[in-house]
């Protein structure tokens, strides 16, 4: 029962539905209808909603300037769902099917903790990206009870992880409603047999189905198989899998849809294509090589990295363990089914069967996520494609990851570019036209906006440390460690992302005399930001994660470096937004794309990055800056010549410039980076030309393109 005054009975429509992400007039409204109510739940208006004072509801639904804003946005929101144009609709008419996309992860906001790192964003920007463009499109995949870990860091620096259930009804994930009360389960009967619980969100236009396996009906080893965002053995793998692929599918069918395209998001979601080979084989009665060209004409694949150990494989023992009576069933032969997966990788281990080798096989369409991606990646797949199943076959191609504009974009910036580019700036953000008009910014409002959304970054920070204090019992290096020292002025340079050892995020302290000069120049000094997680069974990682702690708590490093605890979309909102620069330090090529320095140019965020993932394509002089530039094959010599080529840039580039400033205090010629880094990576990164090309390149049938 809503406890909501009738007058704004439609503020829970909209809490429930996701779009209030990315509209700031929603977001607006939710937080002066309670402030600290939006505070205290995280941005979070379901829970929100439960526990504002009914005095205060009252209040606004009696106070005009509320109702004023009330009403235009919900306006505004019933027109998006049931009016308002449609790109897709307006340019492919004669396109009436669906097209269904299954990833195992999704980040969509802070308070749905079912996300690790960039595979999850990624989805959820090309969820919301293609609501806006009014693809008729569909999400599936799985809800994780106890979410992705909280992360503490304790006083030795070591990283800890704490798993939490997430409260279904504080969140916008609803049951799926079955005979009125009671929750939809579907029964998986092969190749093994349990029960999935199905939910189901809403973000903007478009719906997502999520499942999970944690109900009564099933056997407790089960129930666990989707607690947890990569939790488990190999085995618990193979079976997660097969729940996401199998199950994925059978809720698709159980709502009476058949799409015409579905989009595996990497080889996790692989095995959707076996029910799709079933369905051809026993319910058509086509043959097997019949079948598997019917699959591979719906199937388009997308593989996201280089690193070998991102690509699951299982042996031939474990896939028989669970497939031997699926195979028989559809009257193949172990060899045929094998085949399907079967490669050998890692030369002298012999075939395994490949999640990644399934779907390029059995998909009509595959792509990496960056230009150089797509390179190193039909290297890495060489042997595959070079095979005679591969003949008159197109070669992997590539589609470079984009962010989804609206949600990443701060505030301040918002409002610059509706005043300077006019308020259909949105409408046309992928049209590198618009962003010409950057020119006629002047370099005082551009300086004024970085201003703000430093502040809007600083506060936010300061506040975390607060609340953290609040709870008592913390070590007080622990409050400085959270940024409580940070300059507000000082050339502040961020670093947050997933602390796989490959993005070295430790790069930086190479020469420790050298950055120590850089960070306590008394004139130019920098001040590095960290945050990130390492994943949980990643001890390297971790290692040097505690590293990097041992520096921010050190007093030889002058309150200057700060690590902000459990890195989430939220941190990372405001770290893109507020920073100077964004440092980007991989081992090239094991960035496939990376999209925080995409996030990070949206909002005058200057990159300072290795030329690797999406970077090559982004940068042409002026727009930001290089590290490196020399390949070498041995890992120390690498790691020696980029560090120096770090520390020359930064010592003669970035820090003159960004504090050689005018009579008001501006730096000019810092603005010009700044400018022509906004112009030139807005559009080209945005996950509207992402979308747009997905759309042509691979969800349209190739005889409509
Ligand atoms: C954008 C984002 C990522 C991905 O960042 P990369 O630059 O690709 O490493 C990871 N986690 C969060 C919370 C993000 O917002």
């Amino acid at each position: 029962m809503s406890r909501l005054p009738n007058r704004i009975k439609h503020l829970q429509d909209l809490a429930e539905n996701l779009i209030w992400v990315w509209k700031p007039k929603a977001r607006e409204l939710f937080k002066i209808l309670d402030h600290p109510a939006w505070n205290s739940t995280g941005h979070n208006p379901v829970h929100m909603l439960q526990i504002i004072p009914q005095e205060r509801l009252q209040a606004a639904a009696k106070d005009p300037s509320f109702l004023k804003k009330y009403d235009d946005m919900i306006h505004s929101f019933q027109e998006t769902l049931e009016t308002q144009e449609k790109w897709f609709t307006r340019e492919y008419p004669e396109f009436n099917d669906e097209i269904a996309y299954l990833s195992t992860e999704y980040g969509l906001h802070q308070s749905l903790p079912i996300y690790s790192g960039g595979l999850g964003i990624l989805s959820g920007d090309h969820v919301k990206e293609s609501s806006d463009l009014g693809l008729p499109f569909i999400g599936v995949g799985f809800v994780y009870p106890q979410g992705y870990f909280k992360q503490t860091i304790s006083r030795e620096g070591w990283q800890q992880a704490e798993y939490e259930n997430i409260d279904f009804s504080k969140s916008p994930i609803k049951p799926v409603p079955e005979n009125g009360d009671s929750q939809l389960t579907i029964e998986l009967q092969y190749p093994t047999s349990l029960f999935l619980r199905v939910w189901s969100m809403k973000v903007g236009r478009t719906p997502l189905y999520l499942m999970d396996t944690d109900i009564e009906q099933n056997q407790p080893w089960d129930r666990g198989l989707s607690a947890r965002l990569y939790g488990g053995d190999n085995e618990m793998r193979i079976r997660q899998e097969i729940v996401l692929g199998f199950g994925a599918l059978k809720i698709l069918a159980h709502f009476g849809h058949n799409p015409a395209v579905y989009h595996l998001n990497e080889g996790h979601t692989s095995f959707a294509v076996l029910e799709l080979l079933r369905h051809e084989i026993l319910d058509k009665g086509l043959s097997f090589e019949e079948a598997k060209d019917e699959v591979r004409k719906k199937i388009v694949f997308t593989t996201h990295t280089p690193v070998s150990a991102g690509h699951d494989q299982f042996s031939f023992e474990l896939v028989s363990k669970y497939f031997q009576s699926f195979w028989e069933t559809l009257g193949i032969s172990r060899e045929d089914f094998l085949s399907l997966g079967a490669f050998d990788w890692r030369q002298g281990d012999g075939p395994k069967f490949n999640m990644t080798t399934l779907g390029i096989r059995l998909s009509r369409y595959q792509n990496a996520v960056s230009k150089l991606n797509g390179e190193v990646s039909r290297k890495m797949w060489m042997n595959l494609y070079s095979s005679p199943e591969f003949q008159n076959r197109p070669p992997l191609s590539y589609v470079t990851n984009g962010v989804h504009v609206p949600t990443w974009v701060s505030g301040p910036f918002q409002n610059l570019y509706k005043k300077y580019l006019g308020k259909n700036w949105f409408n046309r953000q992928d049209d590198p036209e618009i962003w010409e008009r950057l020119d006629d910014i002047p370099n005082a409002d551009l300086w004024n906006t970085r201003h703000a959304a430093r502040q809007h970054m600083f506060s936010f920070l300061r506040e975390k440390t607060r609340l953290h204090r609040i709870q008592g019992d913390r070590d007080s290096r622990l409050t400085l460690a959270a940024g409580a020292l940070l300059d507000p002025e000082a050339l502040t340079i961020g670093f947050a992302r997933r602390f796989a050892t490959y993005k070295r995020a430790d790069l930086i302290f190479h020469d420790l005399e050298r950055i120590k000069k850089n960070l306590l120049d008394p004139y130019t000094p920098i001040q590095l930001i960290f945050a990130g997680k390492a994943h949980p069974q990643d001890d390297p990682g971790k290692h040097v994660l505690q590293n990097i702690f041992k520096k921010v708590v050190s007093a030889d490093y002058g309150g200057r470096i700060a690590f902000i605890e459990d890195y989430d979309m939220q941190i990372g909102r405001y770290l893109v937004q507020g920073c100077d620069v964004w440092l980007n330090t991989p081992q090239k090529p094991m960035e496939a794309s990376g999209t925080s320095g995409m996030k990070a140019a949206i909002n005058g965020v200057v990159n300072f990055s290795i030329l690797d993932g999406w970077w090559p394509e982004a940068y042409r002089g002026g727009n930001g800056y290089v590290v490196g530039g020399e390949d070498f094959s041995n890992k120390d010599e690498q790691n020696r010549y980029d560090a120096e080529s770090l520390y020359d840039i930064l010592e003669t580039e970035i820090r003159p410039l960004f504090y050689k400033r005018n009579a008001e205090n501006i730096p000019l010629e810092w603005c010009d980076v700044i400018k022509n880094s906004i112009k030139t990576v807005t559009p080209q990164f945005s996950a509207r030309r992402m979308l747009k090309q997905y759309v042509r390149n691979a969800y349209l049938p190739s005889e409509r393109k």
